[in-house]
């Protein structure tokens, strides 16, 4: 079904008018594919009405590119939606700033209080105290506290005979004592919403008036993340939402939901067990995730900030003039290497992140780093030219960059298509109009 949304609007990306039947298609399509992500049926209908009023609407149908203007409406709702960005954190006036963790057991409360931590002190500098609130599963303190030794942080615990709103108390005294910013409470959770676990947050709640109530749920677990939203936040008036586990495959149409039902904004993404696993929550990106496109948009931003516009206009005139030479190809790989770690891009390509093996992929890293060695070991004259390129230089060059010859053959293969694959480019654009070589 996915792929058929895929097709869908790839086959309206590229249309150059767009009759009412065409977005008709299409949004159903889109309204397919988000309830099967899991987005909440009210949701989904009242979000494809928009779409539908604003697809047909003059800003589209008037627009140069009207296939394109429909996704880029599709994806503009989706997006406002889930709210802008809000990865901010609280400050509290008089510190220690208190954060409480609150959600589902196995949602990733205790994980993510370490992420967390880990994230105030890396990116602002802050001192942690991590409160072990979960006295119901003696676990619970042991994993909170091999957390602390891993971050180096105090966690403050009185075992599991204490009461969960007296250790919250005392390790706020305790934080106030020894200078720490920030206190984060980890508190126990229960396989489903009741009311012991209500009352015991509330009171926790009252007795420290946290600065921020986080609600951790985990994105598998799909429309019933929305209801637990909705119950902890008519509860607790939680102020934001960690949604974890988006490392794994699920599509997290429950972030859709949830902003749309609870109006809490979600705030950070998991995406892994480790402690680096945590990220501002991206709207965007999520939207293209939702609808099964990728991140397309971000990378082609990226890019667009990471290339020079000069460059890119010098580019443009040497594959014009055909003067492209190995030394542009080095410059590019510079470029693309400053947009971060290849997995990342790679990631954000439509259908690459299905790709399993992605360090087999062509765009490997140590592959580039080969690419760029070979290059290095070319002389200017065969950087410019390399219709000059022999046997032995060939030799040569394999020796100099500890790669083997039939490496270097393959590099200038690639080279030689990529020079082929700019003229046909070219050509289009001059108007020739020839075959596009698109399938
Ligand atoms: P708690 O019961 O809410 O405290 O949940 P835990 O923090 O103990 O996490 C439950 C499980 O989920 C653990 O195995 C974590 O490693 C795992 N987990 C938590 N967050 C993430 C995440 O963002 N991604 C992945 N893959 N696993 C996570
Ligand atoms: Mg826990």
């Amino acid at each position: 079904l996915a792929d058929r949304l895929q097709s869908t609007m790839k086959k309206i990306t590229g249309k150059g008018k767009v009759s009412e039947q065409d977005v008709k298609e299409m949004t159903r399509e889109v309204r397919l594919a988000l309830l099967e992500a899991d987005v909440n049926f009210k949701v989904v209908k009242d979000l494809i009405k928009r779409i539908r009023e604003r697809a047909v609407g003059q800003e589209v149908m008037e627009s140069l590119t009207p296939g394109q203007q429909v996704i880029k409406v599709v994806k503009e709702e989706l997006t406002a939606l889930m709210g802008g960005e809000q990865s901010k954190i609280a400050v509290a006036d008089r510190p220690p700033t208190v954060i409480m963790m609150v959600g589902l057991q196995g949602a990733g409360k205790t994980t993510t209080t370490g992420k967390l931590a880990n994230h105030l002190r890396k990116n602002h500098n802050r001192t942690p105290l991590l409160a072990a609130c979960d006295i119901y599963r003696p676990a619970a303190i042991d994993q909170l506290e091999t957390l602390g030794q891993q971050l180096s942080m105090p966690v403050f615990s009185k075992g599991t005979d204490a009461n969960p709103v007296d250790i919250a108390t005392e390790a706020i005294e305790q934080a106030k004592a020894e200078h720490n910013d920030y206190v984060i409470i980890d508190t126990a959770g229960r396989l489903h919403v009741d009311n012991d676990l209500m009352d015991e947050l509330e009171q926790i709640k009252t007795a420290v008036k946290p600065d921020e109530i986080f609600l951790v749920v985990d994105a598998m677990t799909g429309q019933d993340a929305v209801n637990v939203a909705d119950s902890f936040n008519e509860q607790l008036d939680i102020s934001g939402v960690v949604l974890t586990k988006l490392d794994g495959d699920t599509r997290g149409g429950a972030a859709l939901s949830i902003k749309a039902v609870t109006d809490k904004p979600i705030k950070f993404a998991g995406t892994g067990e480790k402690l680096d696993g945590l990220e501002a929550f991206h709207p965007e990106r999520m939207a293209s995730r939702i609808l099964g496109m990728g991140d397309v948009l971000s990378l082609i931003e990226k890019a667009q900030t990471n290339v020079d516009e000069k460059q890119a206009k010098e580019l443009e005139e040497k594959m014009r003039t055909m003067s492209f030479t190995f030394d542009d190809f080095l410059e590019q790989m510079g470029q693309v290497k400053s947009m971060g770690p290849l997995e990342d891009l790679m990631a954000m390509i439509p259908g690459a992140n299905k790709m399993k093996g992605l360090k087999n992929a062509q765009l490997d890293e140590k592959q580039l780093s080969h690419v760029e060695a070979i290059i290095q070991s070319m002389t200017k004259k065969e950087r410019q030219d390399p219709s000059i390129m022999n046997a032995s230089r060939k030799k040569r060059i394999a020796k100099g960059s500890g790669t083997s010859v039939s490496q270097v053959n393959r590099l200038l293969k690639q080279f030689n298509e990529m020079k082929k694959m700019m003229k046909q480019m070219t050509g289009m654009q001059k108007g020739k109009k020839g075959k596009s070589g698109m399938k």
